[in-house]
């Protein structure tokens, strides 16, 4: 696409972090860009401060359009650029003549693109595994970089990324739904749960939206599924597919009497490396070292250079990040937890006694089965507007108390965790917009808690 885009007009409907990244890669082709978001001007220009953008934003359009402001229906523009934040029902884009092509900015990029892809999705674990695997493949200096929804957008580096390298690639639902083109040469389904279901009517049109994943996949390439995800390994692909997970399928890579194995071309069991010794060891997490060892063996990477990534990924913050001690009581921050699946995944198997601070601001989620997960939880300490929901949902079932704040949870979460020798987890099961700008803000919140205890502090990852 890179060169047909010249003095060809683009509207890009919001202008946020994507936005800006889709307007600055299209007018460095040439392009003239409208942008429109329908955010006053000021509260726009605060968010560009907010989130870095304030250098990027003034090279992405040739004319911004705010709070409500509408394009002049001529010239026609070639496409529109949505942003995921932006609803599928907005004015501007009911209003458009058929034949204006719609996309986001992923399918955008991808256009742009000659580095080899790999596409991850899921409803947890995508940003980890991505940036799990983007350190695999690029462990021995190849460029490789991890983009999508995890922060930095793939029209950042699209155009400046060469055949040899790589951009791996965290696509959500709300991408996938505009992906037409994207090929990835491999691309993995990691979970399929509820969430975001204020956004989609039903958790069939959810999941409708990531099976668009395996149609990307072209001939030649590979699509990685986990077998617990049955619904998915079902889904038609002209990809091979490549399972992991339960040894007695058609298992590639799976674990055995402590090992992370992978069968061979041959059908041949071959040793990768100890689940001691992955970086990463929670449950979820070994979970996600077999997709990213899938993804690797797929692409052609031996077995030695794939145990070597999965030794020394350092992991990401606000994913059951240990933050500090206080004694024997570690505090851990897995703020990123937005949904039901997140947390019980995450509490699954847990070996020490927990106090869980749980609560946020609603996704229309049924908390109900966080009961099944509070085998090791000692204490539920809830917080914000679906605080009240949740301690309904678990009362029955283990000591439960309501806080006004995070700071007061995590205080009293660690009186009780001295007492009972455990750990505090936030794990919220919600998002954070009630109380924080966002789940990094709420991390950052949990961490400047557990400093203001007297505790060590020990990573100190923002
Ligand atoms: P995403 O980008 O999909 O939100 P993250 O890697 O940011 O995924 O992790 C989000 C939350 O999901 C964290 O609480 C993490 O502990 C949990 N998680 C990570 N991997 C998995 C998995 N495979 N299954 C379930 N939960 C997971």
């Amino acid at each position: 696409m890179a060169d047909k885009v010249r003095d060809e007009v683009f509207w890009i409907l919001g202008a946020a972090r994507s936005g800006c990244a889709a307007g600055a890669l299209l007018r460095r082709h040439g392009a003239v860009v409208v942008g429109i978001d329908d955010q006053q001007e000021a509260d726009l220009g605060r968010r560009w401060e907010r989130e870095g953008l304030t250098d990027l934003a003034p090279r992405a359009f040739d004319e911004l359009l705010t709070g409500g402001l509408r394009p002049a229906e001529q010239p026609l523009p070639r496409a529109v650029i949505v942003s995921p934040g932006v609803p599928g029902g907005h004015d501007l884009l009911a209003g458009l003549p058929t034949g204006v092509e719609v996309m986001g900015e992923l399918e955008l990029a991808s256009r742009f693109c000659r580095a080899e892809l790999v596409a991850i999705t899921g409803t947890n674990g995508k940003s980890t595994t991505t940036a799990w695997c983007a350190h695999v493949l690029g462990h021995e200096g190849r460029r490789v970089e991890a983009v999508g929804n995890l922060g930095r957008p793939l029209a950042l580096v699209a155009d400046e990324l060469e055949a040899e390298d790589a951009a791996v690639v965290e696509v959500s639902s709300f991408q996938l739904e505009t992906m037409r083109t994207f090929s990835p040469r491999a691309a993995a389904i990691l979970n399929l749960a509820p969430d975001h279901l204020d956004r989609y009517a039903t958790l069939q049109d959810y999941c409708a939206a990531k099976r668009i994943m395996a149609g990307l996949v072209p001939a030649g390439g590979s699509l990685v599924v986990w077998t617990g995800c049955p619904e998915a390994v079902a889904w038609p692909t002209v990809g091979r597919r490549v399972l992991y997970g339960d040894p007695s399928q058609d298992t590639t890579v799976y674990l055995d009497e402590g090992w992370l194995m992978a069968r061979d071309d041959a059908g041949c069991a071959r040793r990768i490396l100890p689940t001691a010794h992955l970086s990463l060891k929670s449950p979820p997490n070994v979970l996600n070292a077999q997709a990213v060892a899938a993804l690797g063996l797929s692409l052609g990477l031996d077995r030695e250079r794939i145990a070597a990534g999965l030794r020394d990924f350092p992991g990401l913050a606000h994913r059951h990040q240990v933050v500090g001690r206080l004694g024997a009581v570690e505090f851990i921050n897995d703020s990123k937890a937005t949904n039901v699946h997140a947390v019980c995944a995450g509490l699954t198997g847990y070996p020490r006694p927990v106090v869980l601070i749980a609560g946020g601001s609603g996704k229309g989620e049924d908390f109900a089965p966080l009961a099944a997960a509070m085998g090791a939880v000692v204490t539920v300490l809830t917080i914000g507007d679906e605080g009240p929901r949740i301690a309904e949902a678990l009362r029955d079932r283990v000591p439960v108390e309501e806080k006004d704040n995070l700071h007061d949870a995590v205080a009293r979460a660690a009186d009780i965790a001295t007492a009972r020798d455990a750990v505090v987890l936030l794990s919220p099961a919600c998002a954070s917009f009630d109380m924080f700008a966002n789940y990094r803000d709420r991390g950052r919140a949990f961490a400047a808690a557990v400093a203001d205890l007297g505790a060590e502090m020990i990573d100190p990852r923002p």
